[in-house]
């Protein structure tokens, strides 16, 4: 898997889950189709006065999900910022060229409360369950940190073997200390939860 292909999967999803987060600091999950796929920056479209504009324009965090047909999960993590005055119309005229129902949603002078948004700097969580043993890949695009999640095992691993028979996916080596191929792990903690000498560790 690479970061094109991600992006390429997304765009075939559709629909995809937008979640920011409100002025309480809770959760608010919507689906968003206007979308508009610029190499690996992504425009999207909403109206000036949804919640969904406030949110973006107060904390700019945000979080994007889709899920394919092959039970693959592709999460996206970052901020949006709202694009130039200057680069509106340009990105406007773009998507409602690739999605023409949007017109039948603003006609006219209507859409002049559209706004876009973009995208460009994030993370990129794959995560494919139809494979065995399942597979995990992490991306960051753009200027942001990479990913470390997940659990690892520490040099106070005496070799006992727990881990690899609780292992679920068979993901843990022998080794000294023992290893977890982290791109076929499931994070489930079952090998942290049942080591003796709690020489697993979450990251
Ligand atoms: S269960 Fe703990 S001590 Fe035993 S092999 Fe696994 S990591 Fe090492
Ligand atoms: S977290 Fe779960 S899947 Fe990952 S190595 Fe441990 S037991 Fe295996």
């Amino acid at each position: 898997m690479d970061i094109e292909t991600c992006i390429k999967k997304l765009g075939y999803v559709g629909v995809l889950d937008f979640a920011t987060v409100d002025e309480d600091g809770a959760p608010q999950v919507r689906n968003i189709s206007a979308i508009h796929y610029e190499g690996t920056t992504l425009y999207f479209l909403t109206a000036r006065g949804k919640s969904f504009a406030h949110q973006l324009k107060r904390d700019g965090r945000v979080q994007i999900l889709g899920y394919t047909r092959y039970k693959e999960t592709i999460r996206l993590s970052g901020r949006a910022v709202e694009v130039s005055a200057e680069e509106q119309l340009k990105w406007r005229n773009v998507l409602y060229q690739e999605q023409p129902y949007l017109e039948n949603v603003y006609p006219g002078e209507t859409k002049n409360i559209d706004t876009m948004f973009m995208l460009k700097d994030y993370t990129v969580e794959y995560f494919c369950l139809s494979t065995r043993p399942i597979t995990r890949e992490y991306f960051a695009v753009g200027n942001v940190e990479p990913i470390r999640k997940g659990y690892y095992i520490s040099e106070s691993c005496i070799g006992c073997g727990t881990c690899q028979t609780v292992c679920p996916q068979s993901c843990i080596e022998e080794g000294s200390p023992f290893h977890i191929r982290e791109n076929h792990c499931l994070q489930c903690g079952n090998c942290f939860e049942n080591c003796p000498v709690e020489a697993i560790r979450r990251y």
